[in-house]
């Protein structure tokens, strides 16, 4: 039985990891780099332990030290949340040598589902329909045109050890082949170490839309349906919904079951995600297998009506599972808006700094994951993720309604952020309509892009009181430091035309 859970990961997801730990009577155990001292995550848990310098290579890349924590600690399982080391084989296999339980799959499903080559191989040998390509990986330019002669433009070019959308690019063009083949190896190459890269036909104008499995140790393997993630930017998730309002029932029933067949495949165990990209008539292909907890999993959880923490922990221990397929039920919609502290008008370049002032929503149906307080400064280090707005509603229309109710009073002062953007979305036609692929927020971008909020000044009530804390710190600061709060202050042009100074 689980008592003691380290938790190897930072930002919402361990402050969420914590928080159910709680729940379940289990002690908590946080680990933090330099950058993150006074993170949330580590107020949070019961116990904390420094694991090294900010760059997330030297902290929380460092199994090292992870195990180190763990040993001095006394946990007896890990939790590896999403991205860093949670689907690195090396982890789980080290545990497993350290007599430390891993709260998560065995290392050869990671393996398998890691390397979308292999991946679209299993998945071939289950029947599972995978996007028309290559075989394997490409040796050669004239490999690639060959594949892409047989195949047809446009296609991608995909790292095979790709995620979080990098190493990915798409080809329309017989000119722009060698160099998109160039420079997707090396971003490969850089990000995961492992240059390999295979191509499949581009889908046009597609859903990406993804099952939630839960498997335990028995043999039991369940679908929790489906999430919609088709609004991205940079091939990456900002808001997620369930049920998918494009998903006919029929298709939502078959991909379900293909999602099962998938997770079988690799005799998977615990919590994972079967990711399909699906066109415009409905045709669905697997995309790739997240083997961990992934970002918009609230959704699913408020939905469905489960806890996918305390499921995972439960598996670990060895339980069977209680919930049953047939039982399961999608009980009104939930939408999930992604908060990044980051600049739209730039690129969506990250924006870190010192959070000045926050106003969290709250009321009826509104669930907020975060990781920032006023004071924290936002670390330059990490994914700029930094909180998830969860919204329930009877139905999607009520759901809506709701999520910009909730994105209204939501404000972060201090850092450039996207909550402005996400409101602007689902003010949209399309969104409301619930017509929109992968391309939307592209296809959109100059109605997404207009700054004004639409609305009265609160905006102007965040500048202010986010001025009088300026002004407090002016105050304790010499000349000189108060020159460079001037200059770093980003926000002080809107200061003096709201105040009229
Ligand atoms: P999700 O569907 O859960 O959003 P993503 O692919 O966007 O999945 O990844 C979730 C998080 O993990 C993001 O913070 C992303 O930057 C990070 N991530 C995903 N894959 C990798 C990887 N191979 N290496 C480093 N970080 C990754
Ligand atoms: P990652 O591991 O980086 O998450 P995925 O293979 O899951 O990579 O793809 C991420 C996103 O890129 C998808 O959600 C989709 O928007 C786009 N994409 C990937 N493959 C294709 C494809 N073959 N056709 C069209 N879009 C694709
Ligand atoms: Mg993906």
């Amino acid at each position: 039985m689980i008592r003691k859970v380290l938790v190897a990961n930072r930002g919402e997801i361990a402050v969420r990891i914590v928080r159910s730990c709680r729940e379940m009577d289990i002690l908590t155990v946080a680990v933090y780099s330099d950058a993150d001292r006074k993170a949330l995550h580590v107020l949070y848990a019961d116990e904390a332990f420094h694991i090294g310098p900010s760059p997330s290579v030297d902290s929380y890349l460092n199994i090292d030290n992870i195990m180190r924590a763990a040993r001095l600690s006394g946990a007896d399982a890990i939790h590896p949340g999403y991205g860093f080391l949670s689907e690195n084989p090396e982890f789980p296999s080290r545990c497993q040598k350290e007599g430390i339980i891993f709260i998560g799959p065995p290392p050869t499903a990671i393996s398998t589902m890691g390397d979308k080559i292999t991946a679209r191989r299993t998945m071939i040998n289950a029947g599972v329909p995978v996007v028309p390509g290559a075989e394997g990986k490409i040796t050669s330019e004239a490999e690639a045109f060959e594949v892409i002669n047989q195949i047809g433009l446009p296609v991608m070019i995909k790292a095979s050890a790709g995620g979080g959308g990098k190493g990915m690019r798409l080809v329309s063009k017989e000119g722009e082949i060698k160099s998109a083949l160039r420079s997707a190896s090396s971003e490969a190459r850089t990000a995961f170490g492992d240059d390999s890269v295979f191509i499949e036909k581009y889908i046009e104008s597609p859903h990406h839309i993804e099952f939630q499995i839960l498997a335990d140790s028995h043999g039991n393997v369940i679908q929790l349906f489906e999430r919609e993630c088709s609004i991205q930017r940079r091939h990456q998730k900002i808001i997620e919904e369930t049920p998918s309002p494009f998903l006919s029932s029929e298709r939502r029933i078959q991909m379900g079951e293909a999602a099962v067949a998938a997770a079988r495949a690799v005799d998977y165990q615990g919590a994972g995600t079967v990711e399909f990209i699906v066109d415009k008539d409905q045709n669905y292909y697997f995309l790739e297998m997240n083997t961990r907890l992934q970002v918009e999993h609230p959704i699913t959880e408020r939905v469905v009506g489960v806890d996918l923490v305390k499921e995972q922990i439960n598996i670990a221990n060895g339980n069977a599972l209680q919930l049953k397929q047939e039982d399961l039920k999608q009980h009104g919609h939930a939408i999930e808006c992604r908060v990044y502290a980051e600049d739209p008008a730039n690129n969506f370049m990250p924006a870190p700094g010192l959070v000045t002032h926050i106003d969290i929503p709250y009321g009826v149906g509104v669930r907020v994951d975060g990781s920032i307080y006023e004071g924290f400064e936002i670390p330059l280090y990490y994914d700029p993720l930094i909180a998830k707005l969860i919204v329930w509603g009877k139905d999607r229309q009520d759901a809506l309604e709701r999520s910009r109710r909730a994105l209204r009073e939501f404000k972060i002062a201090g850092v450039k952020n996207n909550l402005l953007f996400l409101e602007r979305i689902l003010l949209s036609e399309g969104f409301a309509g619930g017509d929109y692929t992968t391309h939307y927020i592209e296809e959109n971008r100059d109605f997404l892009m207009q700054e004004d909020r639409c609305e009265d000044h609160c905006e102007d009530i965040v500048i202010i009181t986010a001025f009088m804390e300026y002004l407090q710190k002016v105050k304790k600061a010499s000349p000189k430091e108060m020159t460079a709060i001037k200059n770093n202050w980003k926000d002080y042009s809107r200061v003096r035309s709201v105040l009229k100074l």
